[in-house]
């Protein structure tokens, strides 16, 4: 084994045992993991650990947490939100795209007596809720299938800077909002997803009050207005913070007037996805529960559809959603 790889290996057995310190805490706090299987923890003796079964954990710790509110555990449920606009005619696409497009197909009894229904749909990648894989502006990029799952599952933190942004449309949410949400609700652990409300999901699906403009064409793309995260925030998030993942509950990371689209290239360097057009970020909390943001896995995409939800946990029975996976 070369040095980098015996790095490696250690920086997994170092994050298998946070994950596994993450577990300990939720079964201390009640939560069961029976029958769900964790495997991979005894690998780091043998000083190997694939990124599969480090993606399995997170994703067991997770069905855990969701397992352990539901009522027939004996505990109230938690609350599933979606954070996903439905794809129809209405969806917001960049006014340089077409929409998205259902073809009806069959629809109605067919001769032999059942009932049958199957449609197709046409859709450019970066629209409605969607992922923005870091290959979108970055060459050495993950593409959207590409992406470990344990980017798009995890502990999250909603930073709201709506104040800010109705008061102009165009804030970028910067090092001083993402402090100032620290002061109140304490460091954004490592390993996060960070969410950034600016509230101009309210304005769905109404291009105008959303993009700033209901033009379509390229012409149109100069006189977009909305807020967006500033590349210097993105850098601190990154190097400060170490964030898995950024959404955003506008129509792109960089905000609506930028020509050189540096928060997507500041991000997409570093292998930081970043999910666009959320929706309900209105109905989070600022921290204590997990995000799933699933895309479609579309082989060398540049990124895609998502179905992105929030999980919140029990807050009667006092526990955050779980632990980060490194800290
Ligand atoms: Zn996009």
């Amino acid at each position: 084994m070369s040095a980098s790889a015996a790095r490696a290996s250690l920086d997994e057995c170092e994050r298998a045992r946070s994950m596994q310190h993450g577990r300990r805490q939720l079964i201390a706090r009640g939560f069961s993991m029976r029958g769900l299987g964790v495997q991979g923890l005894s690998a780091c003796g043998l000083g190997v650990q694939s990124y599969l079964s480090r993606a399995a954990l997170r994703i067991f710790v997770l069905v855990g947490m969701a397992v352990s509110v539901a009522p027939a555990f004996g505990e109230p449920a938690g609350r599933i939100i979606d954070l996903t606009h439905a794809f129809d005619s209405e969806t917001i696409y960049w006014p340089t795209e077409e929409g998205f497009v259902l073809e009806k197909g069959a629809e109605g009894v067919v001769e032999q007596g059942y009932y049958y229904a199957a449609h197709r749909f046409r859709m450019a990648e970066h629209g409605g809720t969607h992922i923005d894989a870091p290959i979108h502006f970055y060459a050495d990029g993950w593409t959207v299938d590409e992406i470990p799952l344990d980017r798009l599952v995890g502990p999250a933190v909603l930073v709201d800077v709506s104040d800010r942004c109705a008061r102009d449309a165009d804030h970028r949410a910067s090092v001083a909002d993402f402090e100032a949400w620290e002061k109140q609700h304490g460091r954004i652990p490592a390993g996060s997803i960070v969410l950034i409300r600016t509230g101009f999901g309210r304005f769905w699906p109404d291009r105008k009050a959303y993009l700033g403009t209901d033009e379509r064409g390229a012409p149109a793309v100069a006189k977009l207005h909305f807020p967006g995260l500033h590349p210097n925030a993105a850098r601190w998030l990154i190097a400060e913070r170490k964030i898995n993942a950024v959404g955003v509950d506008t129509a792109s990371i960089d905000h609506g007037p930028s020509k050189q689209f540096e928060t997507h290239r500041v991000l997409f360097e570093a292998n930081v996805p970043a999910f666009e057009n959320l929706a309900a970020l209105d109905e989070l909390p600022a921290s204590g529960f997990s995000v799933v943001a699933l895309p479609i896995k579309i082989r060398g995409g540049s990124g895609g559809p998502l179905r992105a939800i929030a999980i919140l946990p029990d807050v009667s029975a006092g526990s955050s959603a779980f632990a980060p996976a490194s800290d």
